[in-house]
C-alpha cells in the first residue's frame, strides 16, 4: 500500500473484521481487508441451497443498541441498512418430561407459564430480573464496554465494589439455584450461557445479563436472517474505500524490528501497511500466523476453549408450524451434560440441541410452503477421542428420534436438501482453534485482565478484535472489542512522522 495516509491491512472479515475496517475508513485510514472466504461474516455468515437460506452460526440477536451505536459511529442509520423484528416469543424450552416453558417479554403470559412449573416462583423471577438488570448495566459500563490492561487495573478500588455487585465471584448455576427451586426453572435460566459456549457451572452469575436481556430488551431478528449483518458492515466497508479482498488468505503477519509492517498472502505476495488487525480468532492466529520464534503463547494449550457445535441445516417439503423462531429441547441430564462436553469431552447420551425456524417470520428463508431448519447441538470441541464420520449420523439420528416423538415423525422423509458441519469443519473452514465455536471461554478466569488484550505486548502495530480478545464473544460483544481496538490504536499505534490522517471523506451521503 503506497498512500501518504496512515494504513491499516484487516485480517479477516468477520463481524470483527469489518466493524475495525469500517471504523478505520471512516477515519480517514488506508484500509486493505484480506479474508480467505469468499463471503462476509465469519460464522455469522450464510448457507444457501436450492432456495433454501440458513444463518451458519448465530441465530439469535440481543442487545441491539450495541448495532445501533456501532453504525451510528460511522455515521449511518442501523436501520438503512438492517430491518430488525422482535421474536415474540422469545423461545419454547421442551424439557425431557416433555413439559414446555415458553419465555416470552409479555409479563402477564409469563407468570402463567412460571407459575405453572413452580408455584410462586414470578415474584423471585421478577427479583430475579432486578438483579439481572444490574448486571446488565454495571458490567456493560463498569466491564464490557472497556479494556483492562492489567490486573491491577481490574482489582483498583473503585472497581472492587462493582466486581462483588455484578457477582462476578460466583457462577450463574448457583445464583439461579438461590431463586429457583425447580430444576426445570434452573435449567431455564442458567443454559443462555450456551450463547456464549460456556457452562452455567463454570460461567459467572454475571450473566444473568443474558436471561435479563432475552425478557427486557428483547430476542431480535434482522431479516433475511443473521447472515444481512456480514452483508451491512461490508456495505459501509464499500461506501468508505475498504479494499476488500475476498478469496485471499494471509499465510504470516510480516515483523520487522519487532513490528507488525505487513502480511504475507498464501501466493507469497507481501502486501504492507503501519498496521495489522487481526480478526482471524486469536489462538489460531497467535499459533499460526506469527513467527513463534518472535512470540509464542503456550499458555493457550491450557486455557479453557469454548464448545463446539454439530450442525444440521435442513430444508423440508412442508412447513412445519409445531415449531417456534427459537426452540430449545434439553437432554436428560443437564448437569452431566456439561460435563460431558466440557471436561470428559464426549457428546453426552442424549443431547440437547436448538432448532431455527426462521422462513415462519421471513418467508425469504425458504421457497414458498417448505421449511429452512437449523439444528445446533452443542458437542465438545475437537479431540482425538471423536471420529466424526462415526460419532455425527448418531447425533443426527438422535435429534430426529427426539423431534419424530415431539409430533415431527416424517421431519427425515420430508429432507430435500441437507447441510452437515462438524467441529472438524468448524475448525478447518473458519481456523477455529479445536473447532470451538466461541473462541477462549469466557469462565472466571478468562474475563476482563485475563483474556487476551486487543494488542500484542511483544509486537508493536500488532492488533486484534473478535470473539477470542477482550472483552469476549458473541456478535455485539464483537462489534465492542472492534472499538476498543481501534481506540487502542489511536494511543499506541507508532508511525513515521510523515504520516497523518487524511481529512474524513463523506460517503453514502453521510457527513
Ligand atoms: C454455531 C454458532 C452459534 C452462535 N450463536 C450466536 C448467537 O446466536 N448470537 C451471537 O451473538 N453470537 C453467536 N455466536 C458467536 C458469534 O458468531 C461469534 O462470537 C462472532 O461471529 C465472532 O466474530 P469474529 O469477527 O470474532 O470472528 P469470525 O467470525 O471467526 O471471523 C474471522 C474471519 O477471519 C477469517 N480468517 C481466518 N484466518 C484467516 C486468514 N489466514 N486469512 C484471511 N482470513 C482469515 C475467517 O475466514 C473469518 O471470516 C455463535 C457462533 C457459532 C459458531
Amino acid at each position: 500500500m503506497t498512500s501518504t495516509r496512515r494504513s491499516a491491512i484487516v485480517i479477516g472479515a468477520g463481524v470483527g473484521g469489518l466493524t475495525a475496517a469500517m471504523k478505520l475508513a471512516h477515519q480517514g485510514w488506508s484500509v486493505e481487508l484480506h479474508e480467505r472466504l469468499k463471503v462476509p461474516g465469519g460464522r455469522c455468515g450464510r448457507i444457501e441451497a436450492d432456495g433454501f437460506r440458513w444463518d451458519l452460526g448465530p441465530t439469535i440477536m440481543l442487545m441491539p443498541f450495541i448495532f445501533e451505536r456501532t453504525f451510528a459511529s460511522v455515521g449511518r442509520k442501523l436501520s438503512d441498512y438492517l430491518t430488525l423484528v422482535r421474536c415474540d416469543p422469545n423461545y419454547r424450552i421442551t424439557f425431557r418430561d416433555d413439559t414446555t416453558l415458553t419465555l416470552t417479554s409479555e409479563l402477564t403470559r409469563m407468570r402463567e407459564e412460571l407459575e405453572r412449573v413452580e408455584p410462586g416462583s414470578f415474584e423471585r423471577y421478577l427479583r430475579f430480573l432486578a438483579k439481572g438488570q444490574v448486571q446488565h448495566d454495571v458490567s456493560l459500563e463498569r466491564f464490557v464496554g472497556r479494556h483492562f490492561d492489567s490486573l491491577a487495573q481490574f482489582l483498583a478500588p473503585s472497581n472492587v465494589p462493582d466486581i462483588f455487585r455484578v457477582g462476578a465471584h460466583r457462577t450463574l448455576f448457583e445464583h439461579v439455584k438461590r431463586v429457583f427451586s425447580d430444576p426445570r426453572l434452573q435449567q431455564a435460566m442458567s443454559f443462555q450461557t450456551m450463547y456464549l459456549g460456556v457452562s452455567p457451572y463454570e460461567a459467572p452469575s454475571v450473566f444473568s445479563l443474558l436471561p435479563y436481556t432475552e425478557l427486557a430488551v428483547g430476542v431480535w431478528y434482522p431479516m433475511g436472517g443473521m447472515g444481512e449483518i456480514g452483508r451491512a458492515l461490508e456495505k459501509v466497508c464499500r461506501e468508505e474505500q475498504v479494499d476488500l479482498r475476498f478469496g485471499s488468505s494471509v499465510k504470516r503477519v510480516v515483523l520487522e524490528g519487532g513490528r507488525a509492517v505487513g502480511v504475507e498472502l498464501d501466493d507469497g505476495e507481501v502486501r504492507r501497511a503501519d498496521v495489522v488487525v487481526c480478526n482471524a480468532d486469536y489462538p489460531w492466529a497467535a499459533k499460526h500466523l506469527i513467527d513463534q520464534n518472535v512470540s509464542s503463547h503456550p499458555e493457550l494449550e491450557k486455557r479453557r476453549y469454548t464448545s463446539s457445535g454439530y450442525m444440521l441445516y435442513w430444508g423440508v417439503k412442508r412447513r412445519y408450524d409445531e415449531l417456534l423462531h427459537h426452540n430449545v429441547f434439553f437432554g436428560r441430564d443437564f448437569k452431566g451434560s456439561f460435563s460431558d462436553i466440557f471436561d470428559d469431552l464426549k457428546v453426552p447420551e442424549d443431547p440437547s440441541f436448538y432448532v431455527n425456524a426462521p422462513a415462519h417470520l421471513d418467508p425469504s428463508m425458504a421457497p414458498a410452503g417448505k421449511d429452512a431448519l437449523y439444528v445446533l447441538v452443542p458437542v465438545p470441541h475437537t479431540t482425538d477421542k471423536i471420529d466424526w464420520k462415526v460419532e455425527g449420523p448418531k447425533v443426527r439420528a438422535k435429534v430426529l428420534a427426539r423431534l419424530a416423538e415431539r409430533g415431527l415423525p416424517d421431519l427425515e422423509k420430508d429432507l430435500v436438501v441437507e447441510r452437515i458441519i462438524t467441529p472438524d469443519d468448524w475448525a478447518s473452514q473458519l481456523n477455529l482453534e479445536r473447532g470451538s465455536n466461541f473462541g477462549l471461554a469466557q469462565n472466571m478466569f478468562q474475563i476482563g485482565p485475563f483474556r487476551p488484550k486487543v494488542w500484542d505486548d511483544r509486537i508493536g502495530n500488532l492488533f486484534y478484535c473478535g470473539a477470542s480478545v477482550q472483552p469476549g464473544t458473541g456478535v455485539p460483544t464483537v462489534m465492542i472489542s472492534a472499538d476498543l481496538m481501534v481506540k487502542a490504536i489511536e494511543q499506541r499505534a507508532t508511525f513515521p512522522s510523515s504520516l497523518a490522517l487524511a481529512p474524513r471523506v463523506a460517503a453514502g451521503g453521510v457527513a
